[in-house]
């Protein structure tokens, strides 16, 4: 690891940047809390994920990065609760990837799922085994994303919510900061801590969305 950490920071000269953000040679910023699967190249240009990994290019989310070469800061803006709860949900989903963009992956459709809000929800078998539940969803008057998330089960209507809902919760802390994580409850006026609301998940998030601790 501090083979790696020396080659990253000697090509890449990384400097903190604000909280939770570094910036590395070349104008590319590494944030706490994304997640995303990301490449260092090291220069080298691959012309796709198969090249790029035989290559030797190294794998790795901007939220590792991140504390592989800024530990210190790092611990002093992960929140250990929130990070271990959300790997606890990611794991007990099988959510085993997350994309957003313009492109659709084409797969057979075995499942459809109404939304109330946005367009249905498809979900089909990719090649290599995992299920894929991919929707649009409108981002302006005339633009829009395909969401794609992969599982490695075939998953519930309310697996892909509660997918959803973790990937909402992902960009809050990746926004305001882990440390957000704590608050001050409008009705008691005493902190606490999002995890300390009573009830599930979709209980605690809307809760703490409004300041108020469940007391
Ligand atoms: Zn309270």
């Amino acid at each position: 690891m501090e083979d790696i950490k020396q080659k990253i920071v000697d090509f890449y000269e990384p400097k903190l940047f604000g909280k939770g953000v570094a910036k590395l040679r070349g104008g590319r910023f590494i944030q706490l809390g994304n997640k995303r699967k990301v490449y260092l190249t090291f220069g080298k240009h691959y012309k796709d994920e198969k090249e790029a990994i035989e290559g030797g290019a190294y794998r790795t989310t901007p939220h590792d990065l991140f504390v592989l070469l800024f530990p210190e800061e790092a611990e002093k803006l992960v929140d250990k609760r929130t990070e271990k709860y959300l790997e606890k949900l990611n794991k007990t989903l099988g959510l085993v990837d997350y994309k957003a963009g313009y492109e659709e992956e084409d797969v057979d459709v075995e499942q459809v799922y109404t939304q109330f809000i946005g367009g249905d929800i498809e979900v089909g078998k990719t090649n290599d085994g995992k299920w894929l539940a991919q929707y649009s969803k409108r981002t302006d008057v005339d633009d829009y994303v395909v969401v794609r998330m992969y599982f490695s089960r075939f998953p519930s209507q309310k697996d892909v919510e509660t997918a959803k809902l973790l990937k909402e919760i992902e960009h809050h802390f990746m926004l305001y900061g882990y440390d957000a994580a704590k608050f001050n409850c409008w009705e008691c006026g005493k902190e606490r801590h999002w995890l300390d609301i009573p009830g599930g998940l979709r209980e605690k998030w809307p809760a703490y969305l409004e300041k108020y601790c469940g007391c």
